[in-house]
């Protein structure tokens, strides 16, 4: 099953989109992106919430 998400599905007005086999490894690229493209040292828990329910399964 693989896993897709993008900024904008969490409201983040970004186009960058990402996929990955599991959760533990998409959420390991939403942080390296969100600090490398948004600046977050440390996705704040409101946001972690708002990116885990925007992940789709594909
Ligand atoms: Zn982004």
């Amino acid at each position: 099953m693989t896993k897709s998400f993008g900024c904008a599905d969490a409201g983040v007005n970004c186009s960058w989109t990402t996929t990955a086999e599991s959760e533990e490894d998409i959420m390991k690229k939403i942080k390296e992106h969100a600090n490398n493209a948004h600046g977050f040292k440390e996705i704040p828990q409101d946001l972690a919430d708002k990116v885990k329910s925007a992940i789709k399964e594909q």
